[in-house]
């Protein structure tokens, strides 16, 4: 995150996530034609640029990805931006992923360090809206 304050982003994410019965979580803001969460990302320049939501998360997880690279979903829902659900993929492979689901993984970190900053990303939210959460997850550790 080199000396920027990912907060500011993070938090306006966060209030554009809803936790579904399904496990996944939707966005609940804007959309793209295709139907993927839609996320104004604030960049060098004052007006700052789109991203997909979920792409954006899994940056945030994973490093940024080359543009080759497609964050795809396992649970075929694309408002959903819970990080378990995504992988990046070629589109090739992700044409081959579609067919055999399960397969995982980015292509720097481990799956399980990215839901461990995920969970922490979580964590910090839910500590702003613990309503939210409880009413839409079982029982979790909620600091
Ligand atoms: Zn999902």
């Amino acid at each position: 995150m080199a000396g920027r304050k990912p907060t500011g982003s993070m938090e306006r994410f966060a209030e554009k996530c809803k936790p579904i019965a399904s496990g996944c979580i939707e966005w609940t803001g804007g959309t793209t034609n295709n139907g993927y969460g839609l996320f104004s990302v604030p960049g060098r320049t004052t007006r700052g640029r789109m991203m997909t939501a979920h792409r954006w998360l899994f940056e945030q997880a994973y490093g940024k990805q080359p543009a080759s690279i497609d964050v795809c979903h396992t649970c075929d829902n694309r408002l959903c931006v819970n990080i378990a659900h995504l992988f990046a993929g070629t589109r090739k492979q992700n044409m081959e992923d579609a067919k055999r689901k399960g397969r995982l993984g980015g292509p720097r970190k481990s799956k399980g360090e990215a839901e461990r900053r995920f969970a922490e990303l979580m964590n910090w939210w839910a500590a702003r809206s613990t309503k939210v959460i409880k009413s839409k997850t079982s029982r979790k550790e909620i600091p």
